[in-house]
């Protein structure tokens, strides 16, 4: 019968000697002219993936050593010894594995007969697979022998978890990092064997089973085995496909395809119909990260030798195309823990439908950024709609009439082509005392360069004009009929423009550093209790601008800011600030997106040459009035005490919590 006399491929196949092994070639290579210089280590420590050739190279290196033709740097394969070794029948190569004998006792033996010379050939080896099963009591007997080698022993370690291995024997060994091996290096293993057995099958085929084996020679022989018991007249893809419970290429192209046409019905009844087919959850779910991160190196690194021929058509490349980086990225993130979900759960089945939702639906993330640059968007308008009636209001004796109309139109400020955001390094070198401190002041010398944008002329006060005559209520009519006005009079008791134009206009470079380096202190300086608390929340945010006793620091969330710009927190911030810098700060709060707006038009104002800036009131839709509000009611008793305590004993309160 044929089944009785088959042999494994992958034992058929089994390389004899150094030129035959797959892939290696770092640790063929060093091994060879180990073995040509008689330099052979006592301790080998071989690592790496399973099926990758660690005992394959380890038993020829056994045959290498004990060759009669030695010094060889290749096993002869002829000689007495060689074949001895091969066929077993010399047992001073030992071959043990440490999965079955991983007792202090079989190691004890070991170190035992050690002792004694080898029967037939120069070298005892001794190969100890998966050693990393070792106990630790044998572990500690095998070190005693490590440590003083007999001369005529050699040790060979393999092991597919170097991490779990004492450094103590790591230190022992000469260690050799086995790779897996590419499916390009397989593919051709494969091709070999393939033609030398007539086995009928398709190169998408050979290529779906390199892909499988994930980088081990043997996971391919043994899956080309399968195939060919299972289809021995001709191997298709679908055949490979069968064997593994994979998903075909197609049905992971359907299931992709649903998934960026966010059908998510779609989707899970493909799942379910692979499912139905056999295909189990978790293999399902790792197909897909497989292919999307296929996808992914095919995007950005294009086809190379290790990209499976299977990939190499225009549905593949038409496919990677419409998915943008970021988007596989989300996807892989949702693969990923679904993954990790199913490995542990009894409904594998269910986490996989989770996957398939969230990756059809809309991307939360994405929505909450459109929003946020639609709000920024929008009260940027309102702040370019809103100043514009300021500043004519200032200036409207001044002004004719006539001209107001059109100048209303216009924005108060426009950022001119050049970004001064993209120039903060020049400014920081350079040492200006003039300069305001505000890290987006670009080079006095860029200001030329810049092109003068539409914007309302701010004549010198005092200045006299022929047309004085205006009255306030015909201008402020005639403005108001161009715009629509905005309420901000409501922010201005919390949020107020002037405290941001002192501390902008006196800005100190030198405090600004000082206060960033150690920002750090305002927890450390409070570290308990309700000041605690908020001495984390002002960490948390970033200072941006410093004029000795004012400050401003921004924050991502614009609630963040509401709540630290209430009266009942500034108190205890107050404590805070002094806890940290030993000084009386005060503060602004600002949104990050609100400062940049104001940044944006004190530096171009600046560069227009203007000093003492005038800014455009702060509007958001965020922000509130918070000038009457108070905490929440246990700040609000915890500041009451604060507060008295202060009146009492005034600065000499530390606010400290049990
Ligand atoms: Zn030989």
């Amino acid at each position: 019968m044929k089944t009785m006399s088959y042999k494994a491929l992958y034992r058929t196949y089994r390389p004899v000697d150094f030129t035959e092994v797959a892939g290696q070639k770092h640790i063929t290579t060093t091994l060879k002219n180990a073995l040509k210089n008689n330099k052979v280590a006592h301790a080998y420590l071989f690592s790496g993936p399973r099926g990758t050739g660690k005992t394959t190279i380890a038993k020829i290196l056994a045959k290498a050593v004990n060759c009669v033709n030695s010094p060889v740097d290749n096993p002869c394969n002829k000689c007495v010894n060689c074949l001895g070794i091969q066929d077993g029948s010399i047992n001073d190569v030992i071959e043990i594995d440490a999965a079955s004998n991983n007792g202090v006792d079989e190691i004890r033996e070991i170190r035992d007969k050690v002792r004694y010379l080898p029967g037939y050939v120069k070298y005892k080896v001794y190969i100890i697979d998966e050693v990393h099963m070792l106990s630790t009591g044998a572990f500690n007997a095998l070190l005693k022998t490590l440590e003083e080698p007999p001369a005529h022993v050699i040790f060979i370690l393999c092991t597919t978890e170097p991490q779990k291995i004492p450094l103590t024997i790591h230190s022992r060994c000469q260690r050799f990092d086995f790779k897996a091996i590419t499916p390009a290096e397989i593919t051709a293993k494969l091709h070999e064997i393939i033609e030398t057995e007539h086995i009928q099958i398709e190169d998408e085929a050979v290529d779906q089973i390199a892909l499988y084996a994930e980088g081990g020679l043997r996971d391919a022989l043994g899956l080309l085995d399968q195939a060919y018991s299972y289809s021995p007249n001709f191997i298709k893809v679908d055949d490979v496909n069968q064997i593994c419970g994979a998903l075909s290429l197609k049905s992971q192209m359907d299931i992709v395809g649903a998934i960026l046409k966010m059908n998510a019905s779609e989707a899970i009844s493909l799942m379910d119909e692979l499912m139905v087919a056999g295909k189990e959850a978790q293999k399902i779910c790792q197909n897909l990260i497989q292919f999307f991160r296929d996808i992914l190196v095919y995007k950005n690194v294009g086809f190379n030798d290790s990209t499976p021929k299977l990939y190499q058509n225009e549905n593949f490349s038409t496919l990677a195309k419409t998915i943008s980086n970021r988007r596989i990225f989300f996807y892989l993130d949702i693969l990923n823990k679904a993954a990790n979900d199913i490995k542990w759960s009894n409904n594998p089945r269910l986490y996989l439908e989770l996957a398939l939702i969230k990756m059809t639906d809309e991307e939360p993330e994405s929505d909450a950024k459109i929003w946020k640059n639609f709000s920024d968007l929008e009260s940027r308008i309102q702040k370019m709609e809103q100043a514009p009636v300021v500043e004519k209001i200032v200036e409207k004796v001044v002004e004719k009439p006539k001209e107001v109309k059109a100048q209303v139109e216009k924005p108060v400020f426009v950022e001119p082509k050049k970004s001064v955001q993209e120039e903060p390094n020049i400014l920081d070198n350079i040492e200006d005392e003039t300069k305001p401190d505000v890290s987006f002041e670009p080079e006095p010398t860029l200001f030329e360069e810049v092109n003068e944008p539409a914007i309302i002329q701010t004549p010198i006060k005092g200045q006299k004009s022929p047309n004085l005559d205006v009255s306030f209520d015909s201008v402020s009519a005639k403005i108001s009929k161009t715009i629509t006005p905005i309420k901000t009079t409501s922010l201005t008791n919390t949020y107020n423009i002037e405290f941001v134009e002192e501390v902008l206009n006196n800005g100190n470079r030198d405090d600004k550093n000082y206060l960033i380096n150690h920002w750090y202190q305002l927890v450390r300086s409070n570290p308990t209790g309700v000041n605690e608390q908020y001495a984390s929340l002002f960490q948390s945010g970033e200072l941006k601008a410093s004029s000795f006793d004012k400050v401003i620091v921004v924050f991502d969330n614009p609630a963040t800011c509401n709540r630290l710009m209430k009266p009942s927190v500034k108190l205890i911030m107050k404590s805070v600030i002094k806890n940290a810098f030993d000084r009386e700060i005060e503060y602004m709060a600002l949104p990050t997106d609100v400062f940049q707006t104001i940044s944006d038009e004190f530096a171009y104002l600046w560069r227009q040459g203007k000093r003492d800036i005038k800014l455009s009131p702060i509007v958001s839709t965020d922000l509130r009035d918070v000038s009457q509000e108070s905490e929440d009611s246990t700040a609000k008793t915890e500041s009451k005490i604060v507060t008295d305590a202060l009146n009492i004993f005034g600065d000499l309160v530390r606010v400290k919590k049990q």
